[in-house]
């Protein structure tokens, strides 16, 4: 459960090239018709008021280390909405992701953490928000060791600044 409005406000500047303005999604499909599972959820996020204008290639990555063994390769991607176009808080985009997950018809009880999915969707950055509640941690706490978030971050704002710690932003990066 997720209390709206839970999480603290980052009061740190944005600067020239930061993400202040934008709420960042991650999509990832390894199940099933990916590309599919990539689609039904651009519609869905869009049709339920993340209005994104930026999405990355559709990147193909091998399961990251840990995962559960034997699984295949994932399509990833990134969209970007700026704030104004986003019509929802980040409790609300967290169930409008989930509901997408459960569409695609993700099951979290045989789809363990770290095995295999149909979609996974997760609130990379929402603007400068820091946010630690139960069941939602932004930004997305991995999102620094995943290359296919980082470096269409890195495209769209060089010199983008983490917003929970302040640190640059570095391709292959580990904060
Ligand atoms: P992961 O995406 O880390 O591989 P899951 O998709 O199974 O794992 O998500 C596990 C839980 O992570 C979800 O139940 C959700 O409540 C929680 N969660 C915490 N922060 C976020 C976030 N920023 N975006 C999406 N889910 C999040
Ligand atoms: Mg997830």
């Amino acid at each position: 459960m997720v209390r709206p409005g839970a999480g603290t406000v980052n009061a740190r500047g944005g600067g020239p090239g930061a993400a202040g303005g934008w709420v960042v999604v991650a999509l990832g499909s390894n199940l099933g018709d990916r590309a599919a599972h990539l689609e039904g959820a651009r519609r869905g996020l869009f049709a339920g008021g993340f209005r994104w204008t930026l999405a990355s290639p559709v990147e193909e990555t091998a399961p990251l280390p840990g995962s559960t063994p034997g699984q295949g390769p994932y399509l990833n991607q990134l969209l970007a909405a700026r704030r104004a176009e986003v019509a929802l808080d980040p409790a609300a985009l967290l169930a409008l992701g989930q509901a997408l997950e459960r569409a695609a018809g993700r099951r979290r009880a045989d789809q363990s953490r770290w095995g295999p999915r149909t979609l996974d969707v997760d609130i990379v950055l929402f603007g400068e928000l820091v946010i630690d509640a139960p069941g939602l941690v932004v930004p997305h706490p991995r999102f620094v060791a995943r290359p296919f978030v980082v470096g269409p971050l890195l495209r769209w704002w060089p010199g983008l600044r983490h917003p929970r710690t302040g640190v640059l932003l570095a391709a292959g990066g580990s904060v």
